[in-house]
């Protein structure tokens, strides 16, 4: 198989994959069906296979679509993995075992958002919600630029951003959009108001898996910042010496947030602060890799229209969110409904690569 035979055109079609992969390596496949539907009907969820012994001391967690769109990269690069029988055979000498988290944000990654249906940045949700949300000041200030009411913005929308960037620099503006904020709904990098779907059910999963090994290793795929093509280890762990030598004991160059290494901000309710809540008896260890696509500047922008503002197609379809896991064998069919898969694309696949 070619390198661009692991990726895929649509959700239903990386989904597809995924089983097909994990059939050939003998894995069954855990689905935890999402409430609601995709952009073409099709069954949304979170699957996960694991290869390896329930009782190995170490646990690696490779996670796809924590920011939906950027799904179309992680479930690449998880399928090249699941056919690698070089690195099936490491993994196994090193008694390692592998848990492939497909989807965790399956409605962005089929709609092509960056956030879930919520409109909740999932990287910015695992924060203690009886707290009093921390405030980003920067985001209030700016808020009617980054998310103005007309779309593309009007000339004075864009001279004001100009003159932002031209005084307090990209950095600047950055963090603070990205940073998180918890008090704009409608806007980007929306941290939610409660744990969101996505949330709830990883924390179900690594409860599952990871309660019983002693070393828990985590390495989420995302796609937006940084050099074109380049993978940026980002350091994903609380602010921690050891874990971060570590880290690059394990993976070689790893930058932080932190340190100000990153090409990252620094963040507010992170997605693997649930590794430790989770799975408490574990040395936990993790980044996150982040492929870079565009300027970030131009990243930050075409977040806009791709996140949880007015062009959001709502959804029509509602399904029984209780009780929605199941574990499906090998050979079971890939339950997908797609009726029209070309019906209700984006106008355009540039939109929507979207990190951080
Ligand atoms: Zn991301």
């Amino acid at each position: 198989m070619s390198v661009a035979q692991h990726f895929s055109q649509t959700y239903a079609e990386a989904r597809d994959k995924f089983f097909a992969a994990t059939r050939v390596r003998g894995l069954g496949v855990e689905t935890h069906v999402h409430p609601l539907t995709g952009r073409d009907g099709e069954m949304l969820a979170m699957d996960v296979a694991r290869d390896g012994p329930r009782n190995a001391r170490s646990l690696l967690v490779i996670s796809s679509a924590c920011h939906g769109v950027e799904g179309f990269c992680g479930s690449g690069v998880q399928i090249a993995l699941l056919e690698d029988a070089a690195w099936h055979q490491a993994v196994h000498d090193a008694g390692v075992a592998v848990l492939y988290v497909h989807g965790l944000n399956p409605y962005g990654f089929s709609w092509w958002r960056r956030t879930t249906h919520e409109n909740v940045d999932l990287n910015r949700n695992f924060r203690d919600f009886s707290a009093e949300p921390p405030r980003n000041t920067a985001y209030d200030q700016l808020a009617e630029l980054i998310v103005p009411e007309t779309w593309p913005p009007d000339p004075a929308t864009v001279e004001a951003t100009s003159r932002f960037v031209a005084e307090q620099g990209e950095k600047a503006w950055q963090q603070a959009i990205s940073g998180g904020q918890y008090h704009h709904p409608q806007g980007l990098f929306f941290g939610g108001d409660a744990p969101s779907w996505s949330q709830a059910t990883i924390r179900h999963v690594l409860r599952d898996h990871g309660a019983r090994c002693a070393r828990l290793a985590w390495i989420d795929l995302h796609t937006g910042l940084g050099p074109s093509g380049h993978g940026e280890r980002i350091f994903a762990c609380r602010d921690d010496a050891d874990a971060y030598a570590r880290a690059r004991a394990w993976w070689g160059e790893v930058t932080s947030i932190y340190d100000g290494s990153s090409t990252s901000a620094l963040l507010t309710g992170m997605m693997w602060l649930a590794a430790y809540e989770e799975c408490p008896q574990a040395e936990y260890t993790g980044i996150a890799l982040e492929y870079g696509t565009l300027p970030s500047m131009q990243v930050m922008t075409h977040c806009a229209p791709t996140s949880g503002w007015k062009t959001i197609p709502r959804p029509t379809t509602r399904r029984d969110a209780a009780s929605s896991s199941r574990t499906a064998t090998p050979s079971t069919p890939t339950p997908t409904r797609g009726r029209n898969r070309s019906s209700r694309r984006p106008s355009t696949r540039r939109t929507a690569r979207c990190g951080g």
